[in-house]
């Protein structure tokens, strides 16, 4: 209710950044991240230029600091989430650079339940509320796992009944990705996964139906790969990752300008998630950024293109 109310004005588009903690090993002392504002500010320093030029400020609905636990995410989002059973579309996505956290956020980095990331969460959460609300509504809940990679779209759907058919299901997307070789585990960066929860509600009382969408997007890497450094295959596959990349910010940005013309035909994401994108749907980008002054231009890169999106 009340995401709808704030949300009303831009489109229901709404923008979070992440900052990563420093990883083992990392020095601590050299970072872009000047000041996290608890209204979604976020500056960041230049490393290679000094005094008032050096500076940049950015202003998103919310940053979430290095020590924002998973739960504490996941408990802001939680409205967003529950309204899938109202009938309403949801797309929740995760974007930044390779190692800046897409995967943690949306998955965690473990199975046990405090590391649990959105899409657990999400999908325990929905059990739980359907659950409580068995003498009033009936749920029926499907899951549809999609990898696009190379704009070509691979999927698999499963009914699923609880959070540990859940877990397993994901425990198997998780094995068939590592199976064997870096090439292959290193494939998921360069691929979109996206997590999609059927949901379709029977009222008891008067018969009625609905029906929501819940999209959870882990997108590829964002990293801008120098064209002279790759050849052959990388580089196709680095162009089909901007051209998908800077299709979804297309398309977002015309929502938020409320554009008559949203281009949803330029790439196989935005034509997977179209229905879910637009109308009365809300989106959530997670805009995840690395601390360390290594990445202080994909940090910018990042963070200029949630601006223009939000
Ligand atoms: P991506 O999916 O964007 O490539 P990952 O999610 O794999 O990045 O994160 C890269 C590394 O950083 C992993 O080792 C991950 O566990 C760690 N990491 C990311 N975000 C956090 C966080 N908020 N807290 C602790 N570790 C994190
Ligand atoms: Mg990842």
């Amino acid at each position: 209710k009340l995401f709808n109310e704030v949300q009303e004005l831009k489109g229901n588009i709404r923008v979070y950044c992440r900052v990563r903690p420093f990883l083992s090993g990392q020095d601590k002392m050299s970072t872009t991240i000047d000041y996290m504002g608890e209204n979604g500010e976020l500056l960041i320093s230049n490393p290679f230029k000094q005094g008032k030029d050096g500076h940049r400020m950015f202003k998103f609905n919310k940053v979430f600091s290095p020590f924002a636990s998973q739960a504490e995410v996941f408990s802001d989002i939680q409205p967003l989430i529950r309204s899938v059973l109202d009938g309403f579309n949801v797309c929740i996505f995760a974007y930044g650079q390779t190692g800046s956290g897409k995967t943690y956020t949306m998955s965690g980095p473990s199975a046990s339940k405090q590391d649990w990331g959105v899409n657990y969460r999400a999908l325990n959460d929905l059990f739980d509320i359907s659950l409580s609300r068995r003498n009033a509504f009936s749920y029926e809940v499907g899951v549809q796992m999609v990898e696009i990679y190379n704009e070509q779209v691979h999927a698999s759907l499963h009914s699923v009944k609880s959070t540990s058919d859940v877990l397993d299901l994901m425990e198997i997307g998780q094995a068939n990705r590592a199976v064997g070789s870096t090439a292959l585990n290193e494939r998921s960066s360069r691929s979109h996964s996206i997590l999609t929860v059927h949901v379709r509600g029977l009222d008891l009382k008067n018969g009625s139906t609905s029906r929501g969408c819940l999209h959870l997007i882990d997108l590829a890497g964002s990293e801008r790969v120098e064209k002279s450094e790759v050849t052959g295959d990388r580089l196709k596959e680095a162009q089909y990752i901007n051209k998908s990349l800077s299709a979804l910010g297309d398309v977002i940005f015309a929502l938020s300008q409320k554009s008559a013309h949203v281009p949803y035909r330029n790439s196989k994401l935005t034509q997977v998630l179209q229905s879910s994108l637009g109308g009365q749907a809300k989106t959530l980008m997670f805009v995840q950024i690395n601390p360390d002054v290594e990445s202080y231009s994909e940090t910018i890169s990042t963070l200029k293109f949630a601006e223009r999106v939000s």
